[in-house]
């Protein structure tokens, strides 16, 4: 299980390092009179009860600090944004701790607001009070029930590894099992034989859904593994949201294509090759790859950002990039939801 990150802001010398010692009932942090003691984040990794569990504390440098260092102190506190689960607002009454509380209200994370000095009992209470609710999400979520038949269409082309299926289908066939569904996998070629089974549902690799979409009966429901690996790692609403920008694309847009690791690209690859072909048959649009760890800071020059199917990375990493787009007010998507949108399918797909 990803550690929670619990991260602490409040103005300097608003008494987040002495919380943080509290809650960790150590010294992580140096507290002193002194403003502006703590400058770069500070985390322990540290096993909270009421059911938290693993968890990441991180005290920040703070704002509301003069000067060129108390600039540099904002820009670190502000970096710690994107990895942040909750947030501890420590109120003291400076006038940033309103600019402050919005700012994290709009990037989507909750937050505890607390006046300083505030009791570690409290504060663990009220962190349970706002945690996401993580129930065990379903790839299929509401879209099949026990007995139903599935029909899993996976091209297996020069872009499928040799020999094996790739993580999101095994994922969705052994899932499919344990709902008492009845997976029929195929591919484009043998999807006519597939149908016989009448199937309730169809999953299909997203780069042949027009082809699937044009094979299969108009109400018969259809969605993509890209579509289902989205709803769980992601946010679908977002995703889907984001996606609308791509109506919105002119010449000489930067559109960034995020990849959640480092492969050896095919020479069909999905994210260097089909998106931008696509892409590109609507706008004349500069494309950027910006593949594993080096998802850039500064995402203001981006006009929209389509994030890979994340089929390695955590969900944490996924909704920490979705909320520096946030942040940024920048839109984005993923691979999935965007071919469907390109492929005019968005409107026929179902969503988990
Ligand atoms: S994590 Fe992203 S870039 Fe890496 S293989 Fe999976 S979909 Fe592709």
């Amino acid at each position: 299980m990803d550690p929670l990150h619990i991260a602490f802001f409040g103005a300097t010398n608003s008494g987040k390092s002495t919380l943080v010692n509290a809650i960790a009932g150590q010294e992580v942090s140096l507290v002193s009179e002194k403003p502006g003691t703590t400058t770069d984040p500070v985390r322990k990794r540290i096993e909270l009860p009421y059911g938290i569990g693993p968890a990441v504390l991180v005290d920040t440098a703070g704002y509301g600090d003069e000067g060129t260092l108390g600039a540099e102190r904002e820009r670190l506190t502000r970096s710690v944004l994107d990895s942040t689960d909750v947030a501890v607002l420590l109120r003291s009454g400076h006038p940033a701790d309103a600019v402050w509380e919005e700012m994290l209200g709009r990037a989507g994370i909750p937050v505890v607001v607390t006046e300083s000095p505030a009791g570690v009992e409290t504060t663990l209470q009220r962190i349970v009070q706002v945690l996401p609710r993580e129930e065990k999400r379903f790839l299929t979520g509401n879209l099949v029930r026990p007995g139903d038949k599935v029909v899993l269409v996976m091209p297996q082309d020069s872009e499928a590894p040799k020999g094996r299926l790739i993580l999101p289908q095994v994922q969705v066939i052994r899932e499919l099992l344990d709902r008492g569904c009845i997976p029929c996998c195929c591919t484009p070629d043998t999807l006519e034989k597939a149908l016989e089974c009448r199937p309730a549902l169809v999953i299909t690799d997203s780069q042949v859904f027009r082809q699937v979409n044009a094979a299969i009966p108009a109400d018969m429901p259809l969605t993509s593994f890209s579509i289902l690996l989205a709803a769980q790692k992601g946010d679908i609403r977002t995703f889907v949201e984001g996606a609308g920008a791509i109506d919105r694309l002119q010449p000489g847009d930067r559109v960034l294509i995020a990849e959640a690791c480092t492969h050896v690209p095919d020479t069909e690859d999905i994210g260097r090759v089909k998106i931008p072909a696509l892409l590109r048959k609507r706008a004349d649009v500069r494309v950027e790859i910006a593949a594993g760890n080096d998802f850039p800071e500064d995402l203001s020059p981006y006009a929209l950002i389509i994030h890979c199917g994340a089929c390695v990375a955590t969900a944490h990493l996924v909704r920490s990039r979705i909320r520096k787009a946030l942040l940024a007010g920048v839109p984005i998507t993923n691979y999935g939801i965007a071919l469907a949108k390109l492929q005019g399918m968005l409107e026929r797909v179902v969503l988990p």
